[in-house]
């Protein structure tokens, strides 16, 4: 076996779940290896039946007592056993598993790990994994089980066993990290790190492969951007344009005055634009700080100058947004520039009408997603790229864009909110320009933490605000195994929420499996008001503009990041309306209550970001992901911040000392990711 095996030549994969296993993005075994876990099972030691919590997967270990009971009809059969110890009883209900009568017939101690959950009577365990007898447990105390990221008709164990298969059949001696480098930051060898990241025996093993493996995704990350900036130090510009009088006019009449920050970003870029060398941009601004505009300001004068400008957004629905905003600024100004749409969804025809209207120079601004840098497209002379809140724009696609024509500008719109020192690792060879300062006009928004016994009240007091006219966004509870169950549950809630407000509101709801034609569609009607409450995953997340929403609501917000609930709670209080936060929480711990107060105090992103850390301490991994920030597939930039700068410090002594280690470094996976 080697890393490129097709999956299919493994044991147990045919056809069908080769198709499968594709919808995850796995086509090799090198995919499998690099396929991590989402989390871990940890089997901790066994609790006193007085000590359950509702909600938690927990294990209790007592004697089978009483009898055994079946009970219910064909569809749903469910088997009844008490298992008790010195502190209580715990009743414990399998479904569909009536064979179980006669198996615990025998009674003696038996081990039980399952879901607490509450009934009217009490406490039970649902469907528990079962040891019997007990001492069978014993072998899985304290291991950790890996818990992957599945798609239906793909279940844990296969892909943990295709996992096994690859790690046992491939040689995974050879390191691509030199040894003087792993003996001076501590790192783990690469056969152990991948085993250890699959299969770890306990949290100590788990931390130590993780390191290295975060270490090694980074430091082929700053390599990359490294060698970018020696092959091509500063390029000329060749797209030379000055400030258009079209563009200064603009800003005079937009509805707003521009803030002192947006204000001077947009110096930075113009005087940059009209400079000796291209723009190689990132304009970082908190949520509702106005970047978009500042980057349409950017567009336009790129336009009125007679170039070509492509703005390119990570979803369709961002994208359809700013396109309509873009149309909408240049009719109501009069501002005689074409724009068109283009993404991955529009038919082959509609796709092709606008090919040729960009190639014959007919559109200036041309905004879509990553189909705006599909090979079909030519521009005529396309002199700016603007890309908003994503990561995914790197290299290789400007590579092919300056091939096509001169090297174009590049202007990278980020809310994520990162201190400077990293900013200069990560994004290596790019001008920073900030936006910190939100427009005056916004009222604070009002945030408040609640349990779940606050949902009928927060509804009441959603309808009120739509009643007043407003709107309303919920987010639904993340489902960590799968979308497909996400977006069952997010349609299941809409249901639900509009039966009980009647016909008076209208719910819609938004997932991320939804075809993006009816994306589009529920977005737009949620624009015009059509829609009062819309009930989403987190692909609302990004971007999205919809000033009249002053009321967020976040189910089971402690599984969020704190930096990803801010992110949300910047779809509201963008209009001048007072807006609202409810960060509902499901869990009643102290430390979560801790966690999500931060966000009560404070509206600056940075600061949330390391308060979150700080609180949670670096040894915290098995927690949630701050940062979805440049599609690392285990770092994360803020958690693993030292790793970060020590892979920096790699990379100077690799340049220095081992330039054939930098050439093969600098090619490995997943640097496609890697900006400018
Ligand atoms: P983000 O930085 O999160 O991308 P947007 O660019 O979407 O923010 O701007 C948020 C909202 O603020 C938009 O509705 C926009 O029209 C408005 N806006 C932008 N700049 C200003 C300003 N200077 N004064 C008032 N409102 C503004
Ligand atoms: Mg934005």
């Amino acid at each position: 076996m080697i890393e490129e095996t097709r999956v299919r030549e493994l044991k147990g994969i045919g056809e069908k779940t080769e198709k499968l296993f594709e919808k995850l993005g796995i086509y090799t075994a090198g995919d499998l290896l690099r396929y991590y876990p989402r989390g871990y099972d940890v089997y901790e030691e066994a609790v006193p039946v007085s000590e359950v919590e509702e909600g938690k997967v927990m294990t209790v270990t007592g004697a089978l007592f009483g009898r055994v009971q079946v009970s219910g009809g064909r569809k749903m059969q469910v088997t009844t056993a008490h298992v008790k110890d010195i502190t209580g009883t715990l009743p414990v209900v399998w479904f569909n598993m009536p064979f179980l009568r006669s198996t615990l017939a025998k009674g003696g101690l038996i081990t039980v790990r399952g879901r607490i959950a509450a009934r009217k009577a009490g406490v039970v365990m649902e469907h528990p994994e079962i040891f019997y007898p007990s001492e069978r447990y014993e072998e899985r105390l304290h291991t950790l089980q890996p818990v992957y990221g599945l798609t239906a008709g793909i279940s844990n164990n296969l892909i943990s066993k295709a996992v096994r298969q690859v790690i046992e059949g491939l040689d995974l001696t050879k390191d691509r990290l030199p040894k003087e480098l792993r003996i001076k930051y501590g790192l783990a060898e690469y056969n152990y790190a991948v085993r250890g990241i699959h299969f770890p025996e306990d949290k100590e093993v788990f931390f130590h492969a993780r390191e290295r493996l975060v270490f090694e995704e980074f430091l082929s990350f700053i390599l990359s951007l490294r060698k970018l900036k020696e092959s091509n130090e500063r390029l000329a510009n060749e797209y030379v344009l000055p400030r258009h009088e079209g563009t200064e006019r603009l800003i005079k009449k937009l509805p707003f005055a521009l803030t002192v920050a947006q204000k001077r970003v947009w110096d930075e870029i113009a005087d940059n634009m009209e400079g000796t060398t291209v723009m190689s941009r990132l304009v970082q601004g908190d949520v509702g700080s106005g970047k978009t505009i500042v980057a349409v300001l950017a567009l336009l004068n790129t336009a009125l100058n007679g170039c070509q400008g492509a703005m390119m957004a990570p979803t369709e629905v961002l994208a359809r947004q700013h396109y309509e905003s873009v149309t909408k600024l240049l009719e109501q100004y009069e501002i005689p520039v074409k724009a068109a749409l283009l993404t991955g969804s529009m038919t082959a025809k509609e796709k092709r009408r606008v090919y040729d209207r960009i190639e014959c120079g007919l559109v200036k601004i041309i905004v879509g997603t990553h189909a705006l840098i599909q090979d079909a497209v030519s521009y005529d002379n396309l002199a700016l790229v603007v890309t908003d809140e994503q990561h995914r724009f790197g290299v290789k696609q400007r590579e092919k864009l300056a091939q096509k024509g001169g090297v174009p500008h590049v202007l990278v719109m980020s809310a994520t909110p990162i201190p400077r020192t990293l900013a200069i690792i990560l994004y290596g060879d790019l001008d920073i320009s900030v936006i910190d300062e939100l427009p005056a006009s916004r009222l604070p928004i009002k945030n408040c933490v609640v349990d779940t016994g606050y949902r009928q009240t927060a509804y009441a007091f959603m309808k009120k605000q739509v009643e007043e006219g407003r709107q309303c966004y919920i987010i639904c509870p993340m489902v960590e195994e799968s979308e497909s169950l996400e977006a069952e549950n997010v349609t299941d809630y809409a249901r639900t929420l509009q039966e009980e407000m009647k016909g008076d509101v209208q719910v819609g709801c938004l997932h991320g499996k939804m075809k993006p034609a009816m994306k589009d569609e529920i977005m737009e009607r949620f624009g015009k008001n059509e829609i009062q409450i819309l009930v989403s995953t987190t692909v609302i997340e990004v971007g999205i503009d919809v000033p009249n929403a002053t009321v967020m609501m976040i189910e089971n917000s402690e599984r969020f990041g704190l930096a990803q609930l801010h992110q949300l709670r910047g779809r509201v209080g963008r209009g001048q309306h007072q807006s609202y936060c409810i960060f509902m929480s499901g869990s009643k711990s102290k430390e979560t209550k801790e966690r999500l107060d931060i966000l009560k105090e404070t509206n600056d992103g940075f600061k949330i970001a390391s308060e979150d850390l700080r609180l949670r301490g670096p040894g915290d991994l098995f927690g949630i992901r701050q940062s979805g920030l440049m599609d690392f597939k285990l770092g994360d930039v803020y958690q693993d911040a030292g790793v970060l700068k020590a892979a920096s410090e790699a990379a100077d002594w690799l340049l220095k000392n081992k330039n054939e280690w930098f050439q093969e470094m600098s090619d490995y996976e997943g640097t496609s990711s890697v900006i400018i």
